[in-house]
């Protein structure tokens, strides 16, 4: 009998052992996962720093800098296989610890010239970017003896990105910042920024199917679990409907501060919350907005119900209640509701 027993134990230990031998994901090695999503609202995780084992490397002006040990290495694969096409590409900017990052974010603050909101728009908040993780590689490209490394000129050499973005999966990159997909990202689209995934099979898939990285992993759709990125899309969606559309010719800026986020599931207490019919992937909201009117704008027109006009400021405020965000659960698309005209 106890003979018994003992064999049934180890046998379940066993099949325990070879249950978390599956599960464990293939991308989590080396006491860390290659696919850590950090972005402008996932934060860099905690024990990161001291776990990521860093090379150094030498960027295209020669400096010192350091990259993650395995994507270095696959970086150096991927440069080989394109300088046989006869393309060269170099390191620009790597990895950025989050200290250096709060360096740079407190030289940027320190300016009075610049705004907070300036300063957010070029600098990622110490600990939300992906240069944190060293896995994030910005290349550029040398062509003779020129160095192409500015923005602008990269994004115009289509036909030297689009050989270089064909191979990136062979090596288990991904290109992280898609065209046209800023609204996922939090950025706009970015050819030299390559973002190492540790698995070429799961490059290969990002690649193919032209997804960004939050949708592969499925963050992007769960904005009811997520409020800091339903609050971060809420507000980057708002200033684009009011800046871009609804007020494009009477004001000059626009200011939101997503305060409390609803869900279906706060409907039962809540009659005006039950009156909008949220679906299980909407989202509602009460936001505090600020705008700037042009110059010889109509204040009185203008003045959205609760707003105020502070003159001393020369902005409207106010505080909405409620606008909704109605996400299709098929393809992650979202539409704003309740905000704007008839406020
Ligand atoms: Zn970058």
């Amino acid at each position: 009998m106890k003979k018994r027993y003992l064999l049934i134990t180890i046998i379940l230990l066993l099949v325990s052992v070879f249950a978390t031998a599956c599960t464990k994901s293939k991308t989590n090695r080396n006491g860390y996962d290659y696919l850590v999503l950090v972005n402008k609202y996932s934060q860099l995780p905690d024990d990161w720093e001291k776990n990521v084992k860093l090379v150094n490397a030498k960027n295209a002006w020669d400096e010192d800098i350091k990259v993650e040990k395995e994507a270095y290495e696959q970086y150096k694969k991927l440069a080989k296989d394109l300088k046989s096409e006869g393309i060269t590409i170099e390191l620009d900017s790597v990895y950025r610890s989050v200290k250096e990052q709060q360096k740079l974010w407190d030289e940027w603050s320190a300016d009075p010239e610049k705004g907070l909101e300036y300063v957010k728009k070029y600098v990622a908040v110490p600990g939300y970017s992906e240069h944190h993780t060293g896995l994030a590689i910005d290349i550029c490209l040398r062509k003779g003896k020129k160095l192409v490394y500015e923005n602008d000129d990269m994004i115009a050499d289509k036909k030297t990105f689009s050989k270089i973005h064909k191979k990136l999966a062979d090596y288990g990159f991904i290109l992280r910042y898609l065209k046209g997909r800023d609204n996922v990202t939090g950025y706009a689209y970015e050819p030299w920024h390559l973002r190492y995934v540790g698995d070429k099979k799961i490059a290969k898939e990002i690649m193919d199917k032209n997804i960004t990285f939050e949708e592969y992993l499925g963050q992007e759709k769960d904005l009811v679990n997520n409020p800091e990125a339903a609050k971060y899309q809420i507000e980057k969606k708002l200033q684009k409907e009011f800046d871009k559309k609804i007020y494009k010719d009477e004001i000059t800026n626009s200011r939101f501060n997503v305060k409390k986020i609803y869900t279906y599931k706060d409907a039962k207490d809540d009659s005006t919350i039950k009156s909008l019919k949220l679906g299980k992937h909407d989202i509602a909201f009460d936001v505090i907005y600020q705008i700037q009117p042009k110059e010889g704008a109509n204040i009185i027109d203008l003045t959205i119900p609760d707003g105020e006009y502070d003159e001393e400021l020369g902005w409207i405020k106010g505080i909405h209640r409620v606008g909704v965000l109605r996400q299709n659960p098929k393809n992650g698309s979202l539409k704003l509701e309740n905000f704007g005209t008839g406020w």
